[in-house]
C-alpha cells in the first residue's frame, strides 16, 4: 500500500486540511512480478535446449559425424530438443492467445459420456501395454456445451500424463460423475504422486515437480497450465488430489445443461 500526504492552504497560507491518498499497489506489483518471473522462465527454458543443441553440434562437427554409431544418437538428440521446443513455442502461442483473449470458444452441445468414450478409445489404441485404461462411466447420456477441440486438449494432456508416471501394470481410472449442476471428470492413477505443498503450482506455468525428469519426459510443464485456462473459459474448475507413492488424481468440474431452460444451471 502507497500512501501519499498532503497539506491544503488557503489564500494567506493558513492550513485549512490534509488530504491522504492511500493506493493499493500489491495487485499492479504482483503482476509485474509474474510478467517478469514468466520472461525469465521462457528465456531458461528455451536456453536449456539451445545449449543442449549447440554442445551436440559442436561434437559432431568436431569428428562425431565420422562415427557411425555416435553420429546417429546425437543427431537424434538434437531432433529431440528441437521438437520439444516447437511443442513449447506452439503451447506459449497458445497462452498468449488465451491471456489476451483473442480466441473464441467453439461451443457445441455435446453427450459428454460418449465423447470421453471416444477419446479413450483413442488411448486404448495407442497407449503403452504397461498400463490400464479403466473406465466409470454413467450409461446415460450427459449433455454440456463444449469446445471438443480444447476440451480434447485437456484430457489428451491429463491423460498422457497419467500415463507418463504410472508404474508397470498401473490402473487409470476414468470416471464420470453427476453431481447437482455440474459433472465431474476425473483421472487416477498409481503413479509416484505429488507432494501436498506442490498440488496448487503444478497448474502453474513451466511448474514441474521433478525438473529434470519431466524434461527427460519430454514435457514442457505448460500442459495443465493451459488445461486450467482452458476449463475455466469453460466455467469449470480444475484441481489435484495426491498421495505421495500412491497416486494422483486430477478432478475437473463442467457446468450441466439446464433442459428446461435450455441453457446453464
Ligand atoms: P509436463 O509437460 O512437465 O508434464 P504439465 O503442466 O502437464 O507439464 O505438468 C506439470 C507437472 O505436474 C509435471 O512436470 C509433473 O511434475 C506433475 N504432474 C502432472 N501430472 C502428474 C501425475 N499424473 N503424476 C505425477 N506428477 C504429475
Amino acid at each position: 500500500i502507497r500512501a501519499e500526504f498532503s497539506t491544503v492552504f488557503d489564500d494567506e497560507d493558513e492550513v485549512t486540511g490534509f488530504i491522504t491518498v492511500i493506493t493499493d499497489v500489491t495487485e499492479q506489483e504482483r503482476i509485474d512480478q509474474e510478467r517478469r518471473e514468466f520472461v525469465s522462465n521462457v528465456s531458461h527454458e528455451l536456453r536449456t535446449p539451445l545449449t543442449t543443441m549447440k554442445s551436440y553440434m559442436e561434437a559432431l562437427t568436431d569428428g562425431a559425424w565420422q562415427d557411425k554409431e555416435i553420429a546417429p544418437k546425437f543427431l537424434s538428440v538434437t531432433q529431440n530438443e528441437t521438437e520439444r521446443m516447437i511443442r513449447m513455442v506452439n503451447d506459449l502461442l497458445q497462452l498468449s492467445k488465451m491471456d489476451t483473449k483473442d480466441h473464441a470458444l467453439q461451443m457445441e452441445r455435446t453427450d459428454f459420456v460418449r465423447y470421453f468414450h471416444e477419446v479413450i478409445d483413442r488411448f486404448d489404441m495407442n497407449k503403452p501395454e504397461h498400463v490400464i485404461l479403466q473406465r466409470q462411466l454413467p450409461k446415460s447420456a450427459l449433455e454440456v456445451w463444449l469446445d471438443k477441440d480444447k476440451m480434447t486438449q485437456v484430457l489428451d494432456n491429463v491423460i498422457s500424463n497419467a500415463i507418463k508416471y504410472s508404474p508397470e501394470g498401473g490402473v487409470i481410472r476414468l470416471k464420470v460423475e453427476k453431481q447437482r449442476h455440474h459433472l465431474l471428470v476425473s483421472v487416477q492413477d498409481q503413479g509416484l504422486g505429488i507432494a501436498y505443498d506442490k498440488l496448487e503450482k503444478i497448474f502453474e506455468r513451466f511448474y514441474r515437480a521433478d525438473k529434470a525428469r519431466t524434461r527427460n519426459l519430454g514435457g514442457t510443464g505448460l500442459g495443465l497450465a493451459i488445461s486450467k485456462e482452458i476449463i475455466e473459459a469453460q466455467h469449470g474448475r480444475i484441481w489435484a488430489k495426491s498421495k505421495e507413492g500412491k497416486g494422483t488424481t486430477i478432478l475437473f468440474t463442467l457446468p450441466l445443461m439446464n433442459e428446461k431452460r435450455r441453457g446453464y444451471y
